[in-house]
């Protein structure tokens, strides 16, 4: 008899994005001729840079030649994508070891499979609210323990993130074994600064705990100061691993394709207290369960990196920026309660009367025909807000703001 991993049964059955689109499609049911604005997706809807389709038109050709057909690369990614990584760190003062480095298809996959290389009995700390699969994670690898009255995980640390902290997720003030950590935030639109990240890498130091830093949206951060990476940090290459993806700072979220960092420096322990370095266990699982990222989608990723390649992204981030720092503007003299939308996509603010999200969510959609996405899904300390994202068309997001404008809040 074959038996199920249970811990996935305890996983919330349906990904709470896909909640919204079952509300979505009933009030479209009910109102098939109505343009329905949305405001509250995470995924970009500009193309890609025309130097990445043109890099992958050439690595598809060199697939279907003899001379230059590639088989299996190198397990932890071509040197060719490697290298500009490499060099993009340093433009801004972060020297990485080349071996650190592991092109991924993205950072979902590696934000859920860093757990198979981690002791089950870890601790777990996650800001509430924040990006769901840190928590989806922990609950299938079996580290979740068990849900109280209150949904939130016995084993798991929620580290709050709410307006008494200005929406920055709060230090554990127990001791924890891997953090999560998302900066800039998501869904919350705000930053640590490089003071404030440095109590986290002085934490992970102290506690000998570890920092999956994801660094999503690195590329939106464009006030001076503020850390890029968490290895603008001194010392965090004992503690962090980080996480980037070229889906929201190149359009690449229906290509694939990211990188992790495991630094040579970074430590794990046996239960007998010996170290190894976390890289070790990371390269054993990579070279065992996968064969790496296709040819022509790192050809495309390092077309990213040319001098053409670079302004077209910087466009499509400075575009998604300007949508978002529009919404924020205007939610602020509509008289909400504003957060983020500076250094993020994502614009983060209260509903009005302190309704619950879900409430909100429905009167935006009835009133507004606007689609928001609803605070609370992202952990229960966002109960009462709402998410918007600057990731819609220009058009469309001047006409959503200019209907809530008009609405009755
Ligand atoms: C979008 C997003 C991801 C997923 O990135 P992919 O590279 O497309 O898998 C990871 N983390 C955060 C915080 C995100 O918002």
């Amino acid at each position: 008899m074959a038996l199920a991993n249970e811990n996935y049964i305890k996983t919330p059955e349906i990904y709470c994005f896909d909640e919204i689109e079952k509300r979505v499609n009933a009030y479209k049911i009910l109102h098939p001729n109505v343009k329905i604005l949305r405001l509250g997706m995470g995924d970009v809807t500009l193309p890609l840079p025309s130097e990445v389709v043109q890099a992958m038109h050439k690595a598809v050709d060199e697939m279907g030649n003899q001379d230059t057909f590639k088989g299996y690369g190198p397990h932890q990614g071509y040197d060719f994508l490697i290298d500009k990584i490499l060099k993009d760190y340093r433009s801004i003062g972060v020297v990485l070891d080349k071996e650190s480095l592991f092109i991924n298809d993205g950072a979902k996959s590696d934000i859920g499979n860093i757990g198979h290389i981690l002791g089950r009995d870890n601790i777990v700390a996650i800001a509430d609210p924040v990006y769901p699969v840190y928590e989806n994670a922990t609950i299938m690898s079996g580290r979740a323990g068990e849900l109280n009255e209150d949904q939130k995980w016995s084993n798991v640390v929620y580290l709050r993130c709410t307006a008494d902290t200005d929406f920055k997720p709060e230090l554990p003030t127990e001791k924890v074994d891997v953090i999560y950590l998302c900066n800039p935030n998501n869904p919350t639109g705000t930053v640590l600064t490089k003071t404030e990240l440095k109590r986290w890498v002085d934490y992970a130091i102290e506690h000998q705990s570890i920092i999956v830093y994801d660094a999503a949206y690195q590329a939106y951060v464009n006030e001076v100061d503020l850390p890029r990476s968490i290895y603008e940090i001194k010392g965090a290459k004992k503690v962090a691993i980080e996480i980037r993806t070229f889906s929201k700072t190149a359009g690449f979220t229906g290509l694939r394709c990211g990188y992790s960092v495991f630094p040579l420096e970074l430590m794990v322990y046996t239960k007998m207290g010996d170290e190894i370095p976390l890289i070790k266990l990371w390269d054993r699982r990579i070279s065992n369960y996968t064969n790496g990222v296709s040819y022509v989608v790192q050809r495309a990723a390092e077309a990213v990196y040319s001098r053409k390649g670079k302004a077209e992204s910087k466009e499509l981030v400075d575009y998604y920026l300007m949508n978002a720092s529009l919404i924020r503007t205007e939610l602020i003299s509509a008289g909400f309660e504003v957060y983020g939308g500076v250094n993020s996509p994502y614009v983060w603010f209260k509903t009005p009367d302190n309704q619950s999200s879900w409430k909100f969510f429905h009167q935006l959609l009835y009133e507004c025909q606007v689609i928001g996405t609803p605070g609370v899904v992202f952990g229960s300390s966002g109960e009462g807000y709402m998410r918007f994202a600057g990731f819609g068309s220009l058009e469309d997001t001047k006409l959503a703001l200019e209907r809530i404008r008009k609405g009755n809040f």
